[in-house]
């Protein structure tokens, strides 16, 4: 079976696996686990921040971010299609007592300062005021679109502007600077807070990342307590997340699959495919999904329904360029 369901269902290698068991190891809520502080430090200083927290998942990282960020009641503003609003079980309620504004980033994703201008709320006797601004790179929904630093700067800037801090969801973060031949760290520069996942195209079988201010990371490390998600002997999932930070240089190879699976798809008759900017090809086909996902499958490849007609379809590094080969040729057959 040819999976290209996520990128999150890569296993963890031989070498994953054999640093899990060497790893040193100690009480990280204590502080005290060192392969933990080797993760946390090596995240800060790639991301140039000046801290970094490790989190079980890329959605408890967000949702500690917004907690962190903005005060019970607030506004938060966010893109339509987003992960924090749309995927996260509408968390920033629940968990932080936040009201969700949507703004539409149109075909990219991209919250643009004009949107912020508009969904800008401040606060009054009679309105809760915009508390946070989250940007999501790359955009999941919209087909793994990669945000440039320009445009993250601009928001960025038009959130400040008005004192309203920036989250960013950089879930692919490393896709996209990999897409945009940029260090990731320069797509982050104006933001005040940024979750990367370790779990998906890195191929680390558990964990994301939040980076920020030292007074930042001080507060999220209490509220990742709060949220349950103080772990122990953390260093046996930090080690293989170390090794995950190596396969950065090699999304660029996932990128190129994606543009293969998109040509590839392009030219079978009743599907149309966008063109991918980074590992996620989104096609939708003439005949109704859950029958295009079942008769894939029933030809050896896995892909993921991904709502209003779509399916997603992800290259990771368990996906050769044979793979991809034969899944179109599967799904041409069909
Ligand atoms: C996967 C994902 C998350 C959440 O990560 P989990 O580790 O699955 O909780 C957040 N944002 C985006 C854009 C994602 O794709």
């Amino acid at each position: 079976m040819i999976d290209l369901r996520s990128d999150t269902v890569t296993k963890p290698s031989q070498a994953m696996r054999a640093a899990m068991a060497d790893a040193a190891v100690g009480d990280d809520v204590h502080g005290e686990d060192p392969t933990v502080n080797e993760l946390e430090a090596t995240v800060a200083e790639l991301l140039e921040t000046e801290a970094a927290l490790f989190v079980p998942s890329g959605t408890m990282g967000n949702q500690i971010a917004a907690r962190v960020h903005a005060d019970r009641g607030d506004e938060v503003l966010v893109e339509r299609e987003s992960h924090i609003y749309k995927w996260e079980l509408g968390g920033l309620a629940q968990h932080a007592g936040l009201q969700v504004r949507t703004v539409d980033g149109g075909s990219r994703g991209v919250v643009t300062p004009e949107s912020i201008a508009e969904g800008y709320v401040e606060a009054d006797s009679h309105r809760a005021g915009t508390g946070l601004v989250c940007l999501e790179n790359t955009h999941n929904s919209k087909g793994g679109t990669a945000i440039s630093a320009d445009e993250m700067d601009a928001a960025a800037r038009a959130a400040h502007e008005r004192n309203v801090p920036v989250h960013v969801d950089g879930a692919r973060l490393f896709n996209a600077a990999a897409a945009l031949d940029v260090e990731a760290a320069r797509l982050v520069r104006e933001a005040d807070s940024v979750m990367c996942c370790l779990s998906k195209g890195l191929g680390a079988p558990v964990g994301s990342m939040l980076a920020g201010t030292e007074p930042f990371i001080e507060k999220a490390r209490r509220v990742r307590k709060l949220f349950g998600g103080g772990m122990r002997q953390a260093g046996v999932l930090a080690a293989p997340g170390l090794l995950a930070l190596e396969n950065r240089t090699r999304l660029a190879d996932d990128h190129e699959n994606a543009r293969a699976l998109a040509a590839g798809l392009a030219s079978i008759d009743g599907l149309s495919v966008a063109d991918p900017e980074t590992n996620i090809v989104m096609s939708e086909p003439a005949t109704p999904v859950e029958r295009f996902v079942d008769a894939c499958a029933a030809h050896g490849v896995n892909c993921g329904p991904f709502g209003e007609g779509r399916v997603r379809f992800c290259t990771h590094l368990g996906v050769s360029r044979e793979d991809v080969e034969t899944a179109v040729e599967a799904i041409a057959g069909i």
